[in-house]
């Protein structure tokens, strides 16, 4: 009989969604007349880039015509994209990246769920806390991982993040190989200074460790101090893997075009301690199961880095910082402690109460759903996610609402 990779059989099944949805059907039930406003939302909501839609439009045209038809492209992008990206997010930053260090992709989501494949399996790793349940359960299937208890698997190391370090992960005491970082950060929204970053880059030289930097969030940085990519880090080139995507700054969640930097200077040994390049095993493995993204989807990511493209996410990202920023200062005006939302889509709160209890609290009060930051992770106890991807009124009902319940004293905040 066909046996199964029992390793499957680790993972923990995840119910925070269809937990979260019960709550709510259930809240439904009891209140028919009550509509819901979702702040949980991990999806953005507002349309395409007119700019990124004509381009679209016109790449499926040309598709049509002997003379514009496309058939299988690079496996690692177009080089009219793949120079864009490195011209427009690194090089104008400072970042030496060059364009044959981008492998274009379907989704930030393949790329960083996949990238630990070409790594030993005896590797230690490092998964922050709470999490992008991604990095933790492509190891699991991998098998690089003992049983999950109490909400952990043993043979990971887990990166706290908590109030008392602002919600940015301090360096482990324990060696490590690979170390997955997110920021801005997903769930917590809470961004890396540069003196943070440069902490983790310098450790990863120190120990031979390399870092997988999750900046699928980099366009909502604003803070120019902040930096955006790793490789803005001096001596990052040569420890760091970084995924970015277009689907959270462009609204490219249902197109579907991401991309991976590997840069050339990255080696990593083998048991005879011999050096290899991790840019050509990746794209070994690149090449060998993926066969790009589709011609127009690349075209509708080119136009992004247009002056009118560049423009319209500009104001895609301030419209979705805006709700953050009415979340953040809300809940602070409440006496709630907070981060992200400034620099993020998302806004963390410390709820001072078990994050389920806040939930239902919100939900049965105020007719307000968010994300239990339980469902993250163990650290994500006691806090909950709210979401700027909404639009602007929805917002600001679920704000209101949100006050008159915890203000009239049927909560104690
Ligand atoms: C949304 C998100 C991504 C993007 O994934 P895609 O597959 O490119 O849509 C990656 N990492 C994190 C942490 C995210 O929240």
């Amino acid at each position: 009989m066909i046996r199964i990779n029992e390793n499957y059989l680790k993972l923990k099944a995840s119910y925070l969604f269809s937990d979260i949805a019960k709550r709510i059907a259930t809240y439904q039930e009891a209140n028919p007349d009550s509509s819901i406003i979702k702040l949980g939302i991990g999806d953005v909501t507002e349309p395409l880039p007119e700019t990124c839609r004509v381009a679209f439009h016109a790449a499926i045209d040309e598709m049509g015509t002997h003379a514009g038809f496309h058939g299988y492209g690079p496996e690692q992008g177009y080089a009219f994209l793949r120079e864009a990206i490195a011209a427009n997010d690194f090089q104008s930053r400072g970042a030496d990246i060059s364009a044959d260090e981008v492998f274009v992709s379907d989704g930030a989501k393949c790329d960083s769920g996949n990238f630990q494949e070409i790594f030993a399996d005896n590797i230690k790793i490092a998964v922050p806390d709470p999490m992008y349940p991604v990095y933790v359960d492509t190891n699991v299937m991998a098998g690089r991982t003992g049983e999950n208890v109490n909400d952990r698997y043993e043979g990971f190391v887990y990166l706290e993040s908590t109030p008392e370090n602002g919600y940015v992960p301090t360096i482990p005491s324990e060696p490590v190989d690979l170390v997955y970082l997110c920021f801005p950060n997903n769930p917590t929204g809470a961004a890396a200074t540069r003196e943070q970053l440069t902490a983790w880059v310098d450790y990863a030289k120190a120990s031979g460790a390399l870092i997988l930097f999750d900046a699928a969030y980099a366009g909502f940085v604003r803070d120019e101090s902040l930096p955006q990519s790793i490789y803005e880090i001096e001596g990052a080139k040569e420890v760091a893997i970084e995924f970015r995507s277009f689907s959270k700054n462009a609204g490219f969640t249902g197109t579907r075009c991401a991309y991976t930097i590997v840069p050339k200077d990255l080696k990593a040994e083998d048991s005879s301690g011999a050096m290899h390049s991790v840019h050509a095993l990746w794209n070994r493995r690149h090449c060998t199961k993926f066969n790009g993204v589709s011609y127009p989807v690349q075209k509708a990511a080119e136009a992004v880095y247009s002056d009118a493209g560049k423009a319209e996410v500009k104001a895609l990202t301030d419209f979705y910082l805006a709700n953050a920023k009415i979340v953040r200062s809300e809940i602070e005006s409440l006496g709630l402690s907070c981060v992200g939302g400034d620099n993020s889509p998302y806004v963390w709160i410390n709820a001072n109460r078990p994050s389920w209890d806040f939930f239902d609290t919100l939900l049965n009060e105020a007719g307000v759903a968010c994300t239990p930051g339980a469902g993250f992770g163990s650290c994500g106890e006691g806090h909950i996610r709210i979401s700027a991807f909404n639009s602007r009124s929805n917002v600001e009902e679920a704000m209101k609402r949100i006050r008159s319940a915890l203000a009239e004293g049927s909560v104690g905040v």
